[in-house]
């Protein structure tokens, strides 16, 4: 990390103000040939207004507040420079080419935190934390994110490994100096030390499905044959609980997917367009799209309409969903009922059935308590924000689980400690990359790799 780098740190397009940002050990002397200070000169962590100035051209660039920050107390552990320039893409352009002709190579996306890693300020889940802050859509998974950035959970899978490196040490010493005046490490003891761990690794993984889903966001399909109400509900989930992003324009056959928070919970949208066989072309490329929402969502939501008969259509949704998890609204109850809720409670076992009136607006909180129930599913508190919630650190845990059991099982059959130690070892080494401590360069750039730019 010999060289310094610069990036664009705020978003593309107009604002307020822009950064520029430049980390590395050349960062003073980029700065003292680009920065003209209107007063003293530049001092550490001082905001000092002056301009960026091209001086070989004799040309103002910026008028800019600037600040320089010395290394170690920095972002990165670096020195760290920003430029605080107008919000303009042509400043900022002009200012980061000048920044990278005296000597600043162009930042990779995620590099700054990268770097910040590397330098140990961060450990690794706590940098994923900073794109998940980034990319949060809701309050609830910025506060997740944060908890993580603050090292609630690299904490608590620091404590685990410090329990498996304790027992390590122990079987190490059973296993070579077996006769030695020392404290024997029986299978009972290793036993019992081996299911508390694991049930400290539990703990955790039971967090995983509601925090990928405060991540990620619940995906929600809504199905139902034409004219029951499926931009209805579309409609009014957006207009109660506020779209997050307005929707993603498409073809009028494609789907259309929104995000829209309930009760701080990110929910992808789709109405699918229907999904039944056809001969037309057109029509085809549509109904594909809806097979992949359908195939791909956590959730499906399935509109019926009271007032008519339950036709050949609505069966073939019915099979479609088979046992999937299915929220069946029986809507336009204004209208009347011609058949009764219990007759599809039967068809979809898996499903919450609930009665609506898009029209009069009557049953909508209680798809939204559905909903919830269904991302909290009783294990996770709703006001909790320790939580895994991203796959990675899922699957390592599943991994040192595994490692556990095995161990246990060994133990149970009273195996050779060597073998018992394996996978003790295993087991310290999954959580480990959890924060990063082992772990491969290439797990290290693809993290990394989705980061945005200047961050
Ligand atoms: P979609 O084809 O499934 O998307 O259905 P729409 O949402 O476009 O609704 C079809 C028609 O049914 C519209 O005229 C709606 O106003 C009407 N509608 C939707 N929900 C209700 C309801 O609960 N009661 C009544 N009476 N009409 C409704
Ligand atoms: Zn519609």
């Amino acid at each position: 990390m010999e060289d310094t780098i610069a990036a664009i740190a705020t978003a593309y397009g107009e604002g307020g103000i822009g950064i520029v940002r430049v980390s590395g050990p050349k960062t003073f002397e980029i700065l003292e040939q680009v920065f003209v200070p209107a007063g003293d000169g530049i001092s550490n962590r001082k905001m000092t207004y002056g301009y960026i100035e091209d001086r070989e051209k004799e040309q103002k660039i910026d008028e800019v507040l600037c600040v320089f920050m010395k290394a170690p107390h920095t972002y990165t552990r670096e020195d760290v420079a920003e430029i605080n320039c107008h919000g303009s893409m042509v400043a900022l352009r002009k200012t980061l080419e000048l920044v990278l002709r005296k000597g600043a190579r162009l930042a990779e996306p995620g590099e700054f935190t990268k770097r910040a890693f590397l330098n140990g300020r961060l450990d690794l889940s706590q940098a994923e934390a900073v794109i998940d802050m980034i990319k949060a859509k809701t309050d609830k998974t910025f506060d997740v994110a944060l908890e993580q950035l603050d090292g609630q959970l690299s904490q608590k899978v620091i404590n685990i490994r410090q329990l498996l490196l304790d027992l390590l040490v122990n079987l190490t010493v059973n296993i070579d100096y077996p006769d030695e005046d020392i404290e024997e490490l029986t299978y009972e003891d290793l036993e019992i030390q081996i299911s508390q761990i694991s049930d400290m690794v539990e703990k955790l993984l039971a967090t995983a499905d509601t925090g990928k889903i405060i991540r990620e966001g619940l995906k929600v399909a809504i199905i139902g044959k034409p004219n029951v109400g499926k931009s209805s509900l579309m409609n009014e989930l957006l207009r109660e609980t506020r779209a997050i992003v307005t929707e993603i324009p498409g073809t009028t056959r494609d789907t259309i997917e929104e995000i829209i928070s309930i009760r701080n919970i990110p929910i992808r949208l789709t109405d699918t367009a229907g999904i039944r066989e056809t001969e037309d072309k057109i029509e085809k490329i549509g109904i594909e799209k809806s097979k992949k929402s359908f195939n791909e969502a956590d959730l499906i939501i399935f509109v019926m309409d009271s007032s008519r008969d339950i036709s050949d259509e609505d069966r073939e949704i019915i099979q479609y969903i088979g046992g999937r998890r299915a929220i069946v609204l029986i809507n336009k109850i204004d209208l009347g009922r011609t058949w009764k809720r219990e007759d599809i409670e039967e068809l979809l076992p898996n499903s919450s059935v609930l009665e609506t009136s898009l029209l009069e607006k009557t049953g909508i909180e209680e798809i939204e308590e559905v909903i919830l129930d269904m991302v909290y599913g009783g294990k996770v508190k709703q006001n909790e924000s320790l939580m895994v919630t991203n796959v990675r650190h899922k699957d390592l845990l599943e991994r040192a689980k595994s490692s556990l059991e095995d161990a246990r099982n060994m133990t149970l059959g009273r195996e050779a400690l060597d073998f018992i130690e394996i996978d003790i070892k295993n087991a310290y080494e999954s959580l480990g990359e959890i924060i990063g401590e082992t772990v491969s360069d290439d797990i290290i750039n693809e993290v990394f790799s989705r980061f945005c730019l200047g961050k």
